[in-house]
């Protein structure tokens, strides 16, 4: 992407630690939750009023379903001003829709995703040093057919690139807007942003940006389609303007050990025994939940941050939205080094974006082998699968592709919520007698939105208990 605002150098994320051990993680039973306060979310003003604030609190206790980032991050912030949590979670590991299998030696994300090193949550609460983070490319090659490419790269952070930006297809007018568009969301306030045109389209906010035609279709419809998943451009315009400030901001990339490192990360930083996998809630009752295993379980306040189905069928009246489904391919190739760490898209739309995982973090894939990951919207579909998509991969790669083998294929019905009119970019968590509910569905499907819904699930908790 081209680039006028600061960026994230990756040598400063790079390098040391590894992943603890999660000590905070229960499978089955399990005794009392020790509690060990995170002095760094105290949010109290003097050492005294502190002390009262923090014994007082730990006397509640609060339940918080699902272990995604949005529970994690509640929870963090909730243990960290001194209440005793539990995560209740139904699946067998943390993360939601940040997870990462292991499968045949390859790094198997739950769909193909990357980690943004600028978003504000982020860069609050991670230890970007031990994700051991590898960057992609920090542009797009857009696929036009026949083996044809455009390669826009940031001339910002890749400066000899800079003289190869007439090849990208890039006309006077569109690199003028590209400019212009770029140093108004690197720079502006993002509150300014956030009230920019809130009920526009991704399409009208470009149009008004004044790129043409051809440049919207050839460059922003493949590679937008990829982020919001959706291929008309009619997710909110602030949501694509703050997700391109971000990206002007920060770095994509991905953790030596794939996406879900980075939930394990938040669930390491819990106190011990505070996360129970395979506990699904299966109602709230007047005084807790219910569970599949532990039957009821009493809470002074229950944070429902499972994703918008669940978050649905536990509490009446919380309205979620529709969302977009995703699935991605992973093909185990035969070494394909040097194809480097690109993000591909196609203006065919056969596909939303393809990537040689190894080439972006070489653990992705075990030695002499390559792991290619392709994402169609939906599923796919007869175009979007099989051996057209091999055929259309070999276009691409420029290789023949008979002998990849499907390693796994992920496909995530509730993917992405569909940002549409004036999204919202934050809502309360408040559902009414001491329950909550969080998620990307409150805020903005992404890892920032659900680590901030997730912390302002916390904040309005606080806020009530401490009444
Ligand atoms: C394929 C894909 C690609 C993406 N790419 C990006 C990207 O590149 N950049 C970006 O910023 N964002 C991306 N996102 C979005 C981002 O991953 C999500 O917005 C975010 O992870 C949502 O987190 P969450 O905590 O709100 O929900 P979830 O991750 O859905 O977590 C909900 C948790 O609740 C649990 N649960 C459900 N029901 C129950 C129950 N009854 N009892 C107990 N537990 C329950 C679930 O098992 C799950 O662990 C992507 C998402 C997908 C799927």
């Amino acid at each position: 992407m081209i680039v006028f605002g600061p960026t994230v150098v990756l040598s400063r994320v790079r390098g040391g630690g590894g992943n603890s051990a999660s000590g905070c993680i229960l499978r089955g039973a399990g005794g009392g939750i020790p509690l060990e306060h995170g002095a760094r979310y105290g949010a109290v003003a003097g050492p005294r009023a502190e002390d009262t604030v923090r014994t007082r609190r730990a006397k509640r206790n609060v339940v918080v379903v699902g272990a995604g980032l949005a529970g994690l991050a509640c929870a963090r912030d909730l243990a960290g001003a001194g209440l005793e949590v539990q995560v209740l979670e139904a699946g067998d590991a943390v993360g939601g829709r940040v997870r990462t299998d292991r499968v045949d030696g390859y790094l198997i994300d739950r769909g193909f995703q990357v980690f943004n090193t600028a978003y504000p949550q982020v860069r609050a609460r991670m230890d970007l040093r031990s994700l051991k983070l590898s960057p992609f490319t920090p542009g797009v090659v857009t696929h036009t057919g026949e083996g044809r490419t455009r390669r826009l790269v940031d001339p910002s952070r890749r400066p000899r690139e800079a003289r190869h930006l007439p090849d990208a297809g890039l006309s006077p007018r569109d690199l003028a807007a590209l400019g212009a568009l770029s140093a108004r969301d690197a720079c502006l306030p993002a509150a300014l942003l956030r009230r920019a045109g809130a009920a526009r389209t991704t399409r009208a906010a470009l149009r008004g940006a004044g790129f043409s035609d051809r440049f919207v279709e050839e460059f922003f419809r493949p590679f937008l389609s990829g982020v919001f998943l959706e291929d008309e451009l009619e997710t909110s315009g602030r949501v694509f303007h703050l997700v391109w400030r971000s990206m002007l901001r920060g770095t994509l990339c991905l953790p030596a050990e794939g996406i879900g490192a980075v939930p394990r990360q938040l669930a390491d930083g819990l106190p011990p025994g505070s996360v129970r996998l395979e506990t699904a809630v299966t109602a709230l009752t007047a005084d807790g939940v219910h569970t599949t295993r532990y039957g009821e379980l009493p809470a002074a306040a229950v944070v429902v941050a499972t994703g918008p189905g669940a978050a649905g069928r536990l509490l009446e009246d919380v309205g979620t939205p529709p969302y977009r489904t995703v699935t991605t391919f992973y093909h185990a190739a035969p070494d394909l080094r040097g194809h480097g760490p690109d993000l591909v898209t196609d203006t065919a739309r056969r596909f939303l974006n393809s990537c040689v995982l190894s080439e972006v973090s070489p653990g992705y894939a075990p030695a002499g082998s390559s792991l290619v990951a392709t994402s169609v919207l939906g599923t796919g579909g007869p175009a979007g699968s099989g051996k057209a998509l091999l055929g259309t991969l070999a276009e691409v790669y420029r290789t023949p592709t008979e002998g990849w083998a499907e390693v796994a294929v992920r496909t995530v019905q509730e993917a992405l919520p569909a940002m549409t009119g004036a999204w919202p970019l934050s809502r309360t968590t408040r559902a009414g007698g001491r329950r909550y509910v969080c998620g990307d569905h409150r805020a903005t499907g992404s890892v920032q939105g659900a680590l901030a819904s997730g912390a302002r699930a916390a904040r309005e908790v606080l806020a009530d208990l401490d009444r």
